[in-house]
């Protein structure tokens, strides 16, 4: 198969649209030093954030806690119309949001539209959520009692997110967290924390007591999490972020046997079988990989193909990926932005050259682009060996690592070969094949026919080590709330 040159000059950005970021941040009222945010476009710094020292931090706590206090017994239409108003706000300030998020991380500006309404779809969900149901009641088996169960706030609640989606890993957790009553601390990643203090502020606005989400910025994550988790006052860590620092926050949640919520790495499969619709698991691979620019836990990161159909898929995933427009995420018609930093570019390399050396088949990109910035040419690799670094590891970037099979026991066995279990995709048009393998797939969750599963109604997390509990729809209320019972005895 020919190698497919990749792109022309990389997109820049439109001023009139940094403009608009820079006007969202200005209102902000940050600091003039501190710690440095960057436009991963250009390197160039946009912002600073204040470095909150383990004073402050636990300051936040002692505010956010007593504020929790009564919070926690606020009607639920309350709580419900606060959020519904939040949401109100959050669609009103859309374009702003979107303008931030691609500005300080980089993705396409539809992308960042996309994440908006993504991310402002929890607000909604939760607003709805509050005023459900949320207990119980049931009769003694042997009779004499009657058993009403209830679902209290489980507390105040720790929040630590990572950079990738800086509005819906913020509004995922705090509108459930706001939902059953609980206050909460958000320590939003450094790389990209401007659109959490914007949506935190917006909340403010809607009519969220001022003190019941505090927003701490720290240059010293560990210290932080060392002394936070260990705060009598904190009931509850919900994480989202790399499974190395998910088991550290997990050895120090146990030292105060805190409930937590940890959304970890993931290494998707995707299974392409011979009766896929070829235009389908094009595009629906294309979306599952380079959404996000493949920044993403549930990325497709091994692309796992029969042989009838794989040449052929692998040729069409080239041209397209291929074709895809790389530049500035403020810049218009672009479809891929750069990567978060430096770092991450580096390791596309590493792992692209890694992948040849071992026998790879290089179809399209594998190669940096520009003087400034992160941006890495959307790559193919065909007939990766199943040792090379990229069939092992979570990519987080544009590379589409292509392995061949041959049976349906061969791929799930396959597939499930990993300590990972966030989410996986099945390309079939048999309904029959596609469910049957989703069922055998150690996942949280499955894509069938469709590379773009998240959805505010549905419970998204993992299994194995990618994590513990769910977050969105109803069992995402419920990680922040805890069961109790009256037994009432009965003559
Ligand atoms: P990361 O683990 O490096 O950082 C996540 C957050 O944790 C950041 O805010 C960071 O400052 C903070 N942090 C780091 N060390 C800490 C410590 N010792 N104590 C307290 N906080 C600490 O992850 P990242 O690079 O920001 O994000 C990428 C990772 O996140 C990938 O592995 C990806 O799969 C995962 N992720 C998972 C989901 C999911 O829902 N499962 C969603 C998005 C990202």
């Amino acid at each position: 198969m020919s190698i497919i040159t990749n792109n022309d000059a990389l997109v820049g950005a439109d001023p009139t649209a940094v403009a608009h970021a820079d006007r969202v941040t200005a209102g902000l009222g940050l600091p003039i030093d501190g710690i440095e945010v960057a436009d991963p476009a250009t390197g160039e710094p946009i912002a600073h954030i204040e470095d909150i020292d383990l004073e402050g931090a636990l300051q936040a706590v002692a505010t956010a806690y007593e504020a929790g206090r009564s919070w926690a017994r606020t009607a639920p239409r309350q709580r419900a119309d606060v959020l519904h108003e939040w949401h109100a706000l959050l669609v009103a300030y859309a374009e702003d949001l979107a303008h931030l998020i691609s500005r300080e991380m980089g993705k396409p500006l539809a992308e960042a539209r996309g994440e908006v309404k993504y991310g402002t779809d929890f607000v909604r969900w939760y607003a709805e959520e509050a005023v459900r149901p949320a207990g119980n009641f049931r009769e003694a088996p042997d009779g004499g009692a009657s058993i009403i169960t209830r679902r209290a706030p489980v507390g105040l609640a720790v929040l630590i997110t990572p950079w990738n989606f800086p509005l819906a890993m913020a509004t995922r957790k705090i509108a459930p967290a706001l939902a059953a009553g609980c206050a909460a601390v958000i320590k939003p990643a450094n790389l990209t924390p401007l659109t959490t203090i914007f949506a935190v502020e917006l909340a403010r606005q809607a009519g969220v007591p001022a003190e019941l989400v505090q927003v701490v910025t720290t240059a010293n994550a560990s210290q932080f999490s060392e002394a936070v988790l260990r705060d009598e006052r904190v009931r509850k860590v919900s994480f989202t972020g790399s499974t190395e620092v998910g088991r550290t926050l997990l050895r120090l949640a146990s030292d105060s046997v805190l409930r937590t919520s940890m959304e970890l790495g993931g290494n998707a499969p995707l299974i392409v079988f011979d009766d896929a619709d070829l235009d389908r698991a094009i595009e629906g691979t294309l979306a599952a990989k380079l959404r996000n620019g493949g920044q993403s836990c549930i990325g497709a990161n091994r692309i796992y193909v029969q042989n009838g159909i794989a040449d052929a898929f692998a040729e069409g995933l080239a041209q397209r990926m291929g074709g895809v427009a790389v530049g500035a995420g403020l810049g218009t018609g672009t479809a891929l932005g750069p990567l978060i930093d430096d770092r991450a570019v580096r390791r596309m390399r590493a792992l692209t050259d890694d992948a040849v050396t071992r026998g790879a088949e290089l179809l399209t990109g594998g190669t940096e682009l520009g003087s400034v910035g992160h941006f890495f040419a959307p790559t193919v690799l065909d007939r990766v060996p199943a040792d090379a670094a990229v069939a092992c590891t979570e990519i987080f970037g544009p590379i589409a690592a292509i392995q061949r099979f041959d049976s349906e026991a061969e791929v799930v066995a396959r597939a499930n070969a990993t300590e990972f279990g966030l989410a996986g995709y099945v390309f079939s048009e048999s309904i029959d094949r596609a469910l049957n393998v989703a069922d055998r797939l150690e996942t949280g969750l499955v894509g069938i026919n469709q590379g773009v599963p998240s959805n505010a109604a549905a419970p998204f997390g993992g299994v194995k080590q990618s994590g513990l509990g769910r977050e969105g729809s109803a069992e995402g209320l419920e990680e922040y709330q805890s069961v109790r019972f009256y037994n009432i005895a009965r003559r």
